[in-house]
């Protein structure tokens, strides 16, 4: 059935198969088809007629320029445009757009980081058409531009961006994968990683958002008491949607189906002003392009409805932070998910190879995993109680567990835990069977039926480096599990001694009670599972020699990529902290100060005036009030030289682990003893006197 508002937008600005096929002349579409589908070199030929029908299309629906749309390590997206526009001998404008120009570009962004991969000499970066990703059309006040998804890298074939490696590890996971499916005597044309990744977010009033500079500079408050009321009610989770979001959701989907962009649920959060978005599953690399438009989108609709989108990790202290649930299977060409247990998981070995590959390659890899969702948001989010803890574990529900046991017990399992009906008590209740196991949302990394939840990743952050260091890790499993079956004499013993030592080796990493209770802090230390509290933390999980030996060998980054993403890293760290830093000091000293002053000045003035009115009058309240305001007001000024004194020191460190540490150790604890006395202000003094919107009026006055 045909639903009019949805099929008359849905994917009508995407140069899908169906514009392909009426855009193309059969033979072109064909090759570029095999391209897309099984890998097949891009004929170059292929190419120019592909480029005259997008140009075809593009103008076709209004489109004057063009971009080649890429994702360098900054996180975010980068373009350049250029119009099709060129003039011809008699002086008239003519419009063209060759194969040349669709696959490769040359923006000359050589000021994107590039972690030392690039001198600024020799700076030339190219970018090169991702056909498996399809263009689309971005319609705003700029007009219509034909935007090409595209890798980016640098003059000497190293990868620059976040798509490359992306693309590198899902052809390692095909291979890998298909080599192991072979064992069990299965082809494939192709196997892929899909990702359904659930994006969580604020929407803010836009006139409060703009008087805060913490919110402008670094996307948080880096200040504000909390409001008498929280989220302890939990009334917002799942809660109805008021008119104004609503308004803004019934925007966003729109936008986002004309991206054929599956947008498919909407909720409330558990934080106030928090909302939920989740699309249905793509492969990686289609969901990744889609989830970075979908944040663009986001952003853009919320500003037409005077409404600010905030996607920062950790918005407002002692309020949940966002996350994005990375939800992560292996399915073929033909639409077999390798993570599907069937009817009896326990009789299903394939299934079990997989799982048990995973399990392995998480545990081997856990602080690389943590490191893939580091940034300096999510710094404050995990482990706070309210999000996954930094600490990788597995949580594989009942059934999944029950089976584990049984093979590493006697190394076979003999049944499955079956599911059973609820029973709800009340007869004109529809029977409901229940799911074969329940949730644990405290997992950081959760098996949920057919697929797993990496829920560590951050609201801001791409979703390109986690499926890639994901998708990296399992395929080197599935590689050398693929090289010792290959070699055995008895296939099926093989198997199951493979399953049997696999899960014995790496059941520490299982776990399924309260990720966010204190015991599992000290019982993970002593079952030697990692916990990394920090990015910086993190980052040295990018360059060891482990990590080295697993991303060369499966061809997904060199040592020396990984290496300049490592130096990326800490450069954004610091540079993150850095504005904080200074948004912090801007503030209190020509926001806070000021007005706490003015209020003591008032203080002042009423305990003279009262005095003078009326010699016998008590103005110990008043009195009271000046000598703790006034002895915050001191606090808070000492803090503040103490910050502006470590945030010089480093600004002018150089660039590295050593300068990420200084702001992580010194300019972090500078910036919270600044932060304590002007959140407890907030309490005292006056409304009218306090400068800024609070936490009251960003999250309960949307
Ligand atoms: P829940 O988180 O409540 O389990 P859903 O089952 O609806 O919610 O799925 C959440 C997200 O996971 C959605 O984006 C959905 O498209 C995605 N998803 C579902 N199945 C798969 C799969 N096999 N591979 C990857 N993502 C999937
Ligand atoms: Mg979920």
């Amino acid at each position: 059935m045909e639903n009019d508002v949805i099929s008359k937008v849905y994917g009508t600005r995407v140069f899908n198969d169906d514009v392909m096929q009426r855009y193309l002349p059969k033979k072109t579409y064909q090759s570029l088809k095999s391209t897309i589908d099984s890998g097949q070199d891009l004929d170059r030929e292929v190419a120019n007629v592909v480029a005259h029908a997008m140009k075809e299309w593009a103008l076709d629906n209004g489109a004057t320029h063009y971009t080649h749309w890429f994702q360098p390590l900054t996180g975010v997206t980068a373009e350049k445009h250029d119009s099709f526009i060129s003039a011809s001998s008699d002086s008239r404008a003519i419009l063209e757009f060759n194969g040349k120009e669709l696959i490769k570009g040359e923006p000359d962004a050589s000021s994107f980081p590039s972690g030392g991969l690039r001198a600024t000499f020799e700076a030339r970066g190219y970018t090169a058409w991702d056909c498996t990703s399809p263009a689309f059309l971005r319609e705003d006040a700029l007009g219509v531009t034909l935007c090409i998804p595209t890798a980016f890298c640098s003059y000497t074939g190293e990868a620059l961006d976040k798509k490359t490696p992306l693309l590198r590890s899902m052809e390692a996971l095909d291979t890998q994968a298909q080599r192991v499916l072979k064992l069990f005597g299965k082809e494939t044309a192709r196997v892929d990683c899909s990702i359904g990744a659930e994006q969580e977010y604020f929407l803010i009033d836009r006139d409060a958002f703009l008087k805060r500079d913490d919110l402008i500079f670094s996307g948080r408050t880096l200040f504000g008491a909390m409001p008498p009321k929280g989220q302890e009610l939990d009334d917002h989770y799942f809660g109805s949607i008021r008119e104004r979001q609503g308004a803004f959701m019934k925007e966003l989907n729109e936008e986002l189906w004309k991206f054929g962009i599956l947008s498919k649920t909407q909720h409330n959060e558990v934080a106030p002003a928090q909302h939920e978005m989740a699309p249905i599953y793509d492969t990686a690399n289609i969901a990744t392009d889609h989830n970075q438009l979908v944040m663009e989108t986001m952003r853009k609709v919320a500003r037409r409805h005077n409404l600010e989108c905030v996607l920062h990790e950790k918005p407002f202290d002692g309020i949940n932070g966002s996350g994005k649930h990375d939800n992560w299977s292996i399915v073929t060409a033909e639409g077999e998910n390798l993570l599907s247990p069937g009817k009896e998981p326990h009789k299903n070995k394939q299934f079990l190879l997989f799982v048990a590959a995973v399990i392995r390659a998480v545990d081997e890899h856990a602080a690389l995993l943590r490191y893939s969702a580091a940034n300096a948001g999510n710094d404050h989010r995990l482990g706070g109680n309210e999000a996954p803890p930094a600490i990788i574990s597995i949580f594989l529900g009942e059934q999944l567990e029950d089976i584990v046991e049984q093979i590493i017990d006697k190394g076979f399992a003999e049944h499955s835990i079956k599911s059973s009906h609820m029973d709800i008590g009340v007869n004109t209740l529809p029977n409901l069977r229940k799911d074969v196991t329940d949730r644990n949302r405290t997992s950081p990394f959760a098996f949920t039926g057919n697929k797993f939840e990496f829920r560590m990743v951050g609201s801001s952050q791409s979703i390109a480096t986690p499926n890639t260091i994901l998708n990296t890790v399992v395929a080197n499993v599935l590689s050398e599990m693929a090289d010792e079956l290959e070699n055995s004499s008895d296939f099926d013993s093989a198997l199951d001694s493979l399953i049997q030592k696999t899960l014995k080796e790496h059941q520490r990493v299982i776990f399924n009670g309260n990720g966010y209770s204190e015991e599992w802090v000290e019982e993970a230390a002593k079952r030697g599972l990692p916990n990394v509290p920090t990015m910086v933390d993190a980052t040295p999980s990018l360059i060891d020699d482990k990590t080295v030996k697993v991303f060369e060998k499966m061809h997904v980054l060199s040592k020396v990529e990984l290496e300049s993403r490592a130096e990326i890293c800490y450069e954004s760290y610091s540079k993150a902290l850095n504005i904080e830093a200074k948004t912090m000091l801007e503030m209190a000293s020509k926001e806070y100060i000021p007005s706490v002053i003015e209020y003591t000045t008032k203080l002042a003035n009423s305990i003279n005036g009262v005095k003078s009115a009326c010699p016998e009058a008590d103005v110990s309240v008043q009195s009271e009030l000046l000598t703790t305001t006034s002895k915050l007001l001191k606090e808070a000024r000492t803090a503040l030289l103490a910050l502006d004194k470590s945030t010089k020191k480093g600004s002018e460190m150089e660039d590295g682990v050593d300068r990420a540490t200084f702001y992580k150790d010194v300019v972090s604890t500078d910036m919270a003893n600044l932060r304590n006395p002007i959140d407890e202000l907030e309490l005292i003094v006056d409304k009218e006197d306090w400068p800024v919107p609070t936490y009251g009026d960003l999250l309960f006055e949307v």
